[in-house]
């Protein structure tokens, strides 16, 4: 898991404690679990373990300030405008990092006394689920923030992206935790405390790959939860945004509860909480996702992933919207054909999706633009992305509206999108501002000027005239000084001095010797050079700083009234980003369906699977990149209930295509269900409920378990979940122990699938013994990986055909893969050896049948048990507690 970091208790101040210091311990102790970068003039400070664990973390050198308590205090700094950098990778490290700013100019601290101390507040907690700066998130993905929490018996996961202001609530019951949670894949996890203790909620946690953030409980206290949640949209009920279950309200109010405090009372722009329809999504557990490498591969990248393979997008918001629809697949066979629809009507037509992308390719990334503006801190760049979005979606309004054919039109669902890209009169307004207004390539933040285009405003214009008439004239004196005193001056510009002439200490002797009726004012002495000023140099001086003070000042008036435009336009502008977005990925699946040849599946309510030369995406790419042709497959079963099989039993030598084949019909379910065309010559299925694939999983030594035990946990997990509409690959199960052991277990996981589960299933063996289920069970076929042995080799040809393998080639496979030929001969006399010896097989077919009934049921239940049941014992107060009791001994007489 990952564990909060540990931070040792904050020191309290006392009577030597200096003021700076005792405002410093202050911030601390009001972010106990961060570490604070306290400002101080041009660098961020840290103190105390901070100082430690940051110096430790990055690098940097550790130094001390003063004494606490009669010890040093150790102090570590980064130089403000490098600190960006610095924070990011202490966020990636797992920690958190509290923003202290000096809130005052230090000139003004002065003025209440020589001793005063600038007053310093913290602006903002940076954690790795609130992030929102570009250089900090990677463009094309999501970065989320989750909050659990378990109440009456159910469960309930809160997410929130504020790169977008998306916010979901899922309720689903304990066990589906992992699976929940895995389809966010978020980078933090807020915890109410006592969840840690809580086994379900810590491997729902572990897989999710999030940082872990405790949670004081009583955040997730409902009604104090339901309070802050409300505050939060200020709305004065949460009703109108659909009836949530407890344990949604309580994840939410953790969500709420932790960005008052990260944001420090700046609210983000959000959008009411989404939540899971009837139908929900495919439920997707952490394991499964990571054997089928469905957005990342098991080694964590998302090169070589399916959304990787797929991807076709043009737009950071559009790979995002992508990876989004392929990490929730949908459940219900109205909206998956809905999206089908989008898509298919994009691949018709290639002259508009050339168009379309290519107007796509000069947008921006509005959706992260709007939301770092609206919590102040976006800059001028971000307006220009906001400016270049509208644009875009202007244009292609413009391209549909030129496409117009009424009878022609396109689905709902980009009928809905182009609506979207309309947006209302208010931000027409902004963008023309921002068109007439903006620099073509503004700066990156507002503070220091340059952004706002001239002939923008007059006043503006003015200013910065008066300060460059300025400027030459001081160009002017410089050459006048030269040549009327025939001393070679240079004019200079600080911060300290402004602007003052300079020539070197000899030249200057002179000048000074003159006296005080010199017209040279001396300013300043250094080793080599002398500083004068004149009258006319600091009035000159004063004037042009003056017009720059103002001239700044118009222009963050300016930038203030854009981004006060923008956060009141955030719902709309959020509307086009999304639309974009989604415009973004049905073009784009249409480019991939056009390139990989994919087709539209058929997604109905039947049970239903049934695949004519279904293709793997990636192992396909991979094949063909190396100048090998791969092989299409059929895959054909029946649910519960259907005439055909229900269950495989695929065979094969190793490296002939068995774990490709299993998880290429996954894939094939991931990618119809997440209304994507499938690379297949046809495909028809029965909408899926739950995916389970187990292929050769890992040991998992971190945690102390091997790979028999990882196998058993995950086959457990199947056979309890699993129903008659899930579809589950399994691949060598029981392969991790004896060979009698295995087998039996493959036997009776096989035989479970097959009576109890009743999902359809691709199960692939080297236990060939399993062949038989055909012959035993109704709805059992065998199919097998063709391998042929020619001229002592062994040639894979990659195709599933009916029937079971006759033997495993497992002595060939060794001489292909260059064991010494002494060993693999010798390999095989102990194998006919053995195969001589082998005991009569027939004795597994005298098995008794599966039985249904075991184990036996449990006797029916008493009034007591179910009463008992109902009851939470951490939901009661102590006087309900009493009253249950009373209640249950009543049940008894
Ligand atoms: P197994 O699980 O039977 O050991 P794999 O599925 O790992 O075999 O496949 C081994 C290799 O064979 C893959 O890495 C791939 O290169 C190739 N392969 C698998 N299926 C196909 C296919 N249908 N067409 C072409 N090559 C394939």
């Amino acid at each position: 898991m990952n564990a909060p970091i540990t931070h040792p208790p904050v020191p309290v101040a006392d009577a030597q404690t200096t003021p700076v210091m005792a405002q410093y311990l202050a911030a601390k102790a009001a972010q106990p679990q961060a570490l604070v970068f306290f400002r101080m003039g041009d660098f961020y400070e840290l103190f105390f373990s901070d100082a430690e664990q940051a110096a430790a973390a990055l690098g940097i050198t550790l130094t001390k300030r003063g004494k606490h308590g009669g010890d040093d205090i150790p102090m570590a700094g980064v130089p403000v405008h490098a600190a960006e950098g610095y924070i990011a990778r202490l966020i990636r490290q797992g920690f958190r990092v509290a923003v202290c700013e000096q809130m005052e100019d230090p000139a003004e601290a002065k003025k209440r006394g020589s001793k005063a101390v600038v007053r310093r507040d913290i602006v903002r907690v940076i954690t790795p689920g609130t992030l929102t700066e570009d250089t900090l998130l990677d463009a094309r993905g999501a970065n989320r923030l989750a909050a659990v929490a378990l109440r009456r018996g159910r469960a309930a996961v809160a997410v929130v992206e504020l790169s977008s202001g998306a916010v979901d609530s899922v309720a689903c019951a304990p066990e589906d935790l992992a699976a929940t949670l895995a389809a966010f894949r978020p980078s933090e996890v807020l915890v109410p405390d006592r969840l840690f203790a809580d086994d379900t909620a810590r491997a729902a946690l572990d897989a999710s790959g999030g940082v872990a953030q405790a949670m004081p409980g009583a955040l997730a206290e409902p009604s104090a939860a339901r309070d802050r949640v409300q505050r939060l949209y200020g709305v004065a009920a949460l009703d109108g945004f659909g009836a949530f279950e407890e344990a949604e309200v309580s994840a939410l109010g953790l969500i709420a509860a932790y960005l008052e405090t990260t944001q420090a009372g700046r609210v983000p722009a959000l959008a009411p909480p989404r939540r899971a329809g009837e139908a929900g999504w495919l439920a997707i557990d952490p394991a499964t996702r990571q054997s089928l490498e469905i957005d990342r591969t098991q080694r964590g990248e998302r090169e070589g992933s399916l959304l990787a393979c797929i991807d076709r997008t043009v737009t950071s918001g559009g790979a995002r919207a992508l990876a989004e629809r392929i990490a929730r697949p949908l459940t219900d066979p109205a909206a998956i054909n809905r999206a089908l629809d989008g898509v298919e009507w994009m691949l018709a037509r290639r002259d508009l999706r050339r168009d379309l992308r290519e107007a796509l390719r000069a947008s921006a990334d509005v959706a992260r633009a709007v939301s770092r503006l609206a919590l102040g801190r976006g800059g001028p760049r971000d307006l220009a992305a906001i400016r270049a979005g509208l644009l875009t979606a202007q244009t292609i309004s413009g391209l549909f509206a030129g496409a117009g054919d009424p009878l022609d039109g396109p689905p709902e669902r980009i009928k809905e999108a182009l609506a979207r890209l309309t947006p209302p009169v208010e931000a027409q307004h902004l963008l023309e501002s921002l068109i007439a207004g903006l620099v073509d390539e503004p700066p990156h933040l507002a503070r220091d000027g340059g952004f706002v285009a001239p002939n923008h405003r007059p006043e503006l214009d003015e200013t910065r005239r008066l300060r460059d008439d300025s400027r030459r004239v001081v160009a002017d004196l410089e050459a006048r000084a030269c040549r009327e005193v025939g001393v070679a001056f240079k004019v200079r510009h600080n911060a300290v001095l402004g602007y003052f002439l300079e020539t070197t200490a000899k030249a200057a002797e002179p000048l000074i010797r003159t006296g005080p009726d010199s017209p040279f004012i001396h300013r300043q002495t250094l080793a080599n050079q002398v500083r004068f000023t004149t009258v006319e140099l600091s009035e000159l001086d004063a004037k042009i700083s003056q017009a720059g003070h103002r001239a700044l000042a118009m222009e963050q008036e300016t930038f203030e009234t854009w981004r006060r435009a923008v956060q009141d336009q955030a719902g709309p502008l959020q509307a086009v980003a999304e639309a974009l977005a989604m415009l973004d990925v049905d073009t784009a699946l249409a480019e991939w369906a056009q390139e990989a040849g994919a087709v539209r599946p058929v997604v109905d309510a039947s049970l239903c699977f049934c695949v004519e030369a279904g293709r793997h995406p990636v192992v396909e790419a991979a094949v063909k990149a190396a100048g090998d042709p791969y092989t299409p497959n059929d895959a054909r079963l029946d649910g519960a209930g259907g005439e055909g099989a229900r269950l495989a039993i695929v065979t094969g030598p190793n490296m002939a295509g068995k774990s490709t084949f299993l998880r290429q019909n996954a894939l094939l379910v991931v990618l119809a269900q997440a209304g994507c065309f499938v690379p297949a010559r046809s495909m028809r299925l029965g909408v899926v409920d739950r995916l389970f694939s187990r292929v050769g999983a890992g040991d998992d030594l971190a945690r102390g378990r091997s790979t028999f035990m990882m196998e058993m946990v995950e086959t457990a997990a199947i056979l309890t979940q699993a129903t008659d509409r899930s579809f589950v690959v399994l691949d060598e199960i029981g392969r991790g122990t004896a060979t009698y052991d295995g087998l039996a277990i493959a036997w009776s996981v096989a035989e479970a699938l097959h009576q109890t589960n009743r999902a359809r299933t691709l199960f692939a063996t080297h236990y060939h013994e399993l062949a038989r289920l055909e012959t035993r069970l109704d709805h059992v076929c065998n199919l097998s990986m063709k391998a042929r042995e020619w001229n002592g080799d062994l040639v894979f040809l990659h195709e599933a055909a009916p029937g079971a393998a006759d033997r495993s080639y497992g002595v060939q496979v060794a001489k292909l893969a260059g064991v010494p030929g002494a060993v693999v001969t010798r390999a095989r006399e102990v194998l006919e050896r053995l195969e001589g010896e082998k005991a009569a097989p027939a004795r597994l077919d005298d098995l008794p049948l599966f039985s249904l009934a075991e184990p036996a049921a449990p006797p029916p239940s008493s009034a007591v048990e179910d009463a008992l049941a109902d009851i939470q014992p951490d939901d009661l107060s102590p006087r309900e507690a009493l009253e249950a009791l009373y209640r249950l001994k009543g049940l008894m007489t």
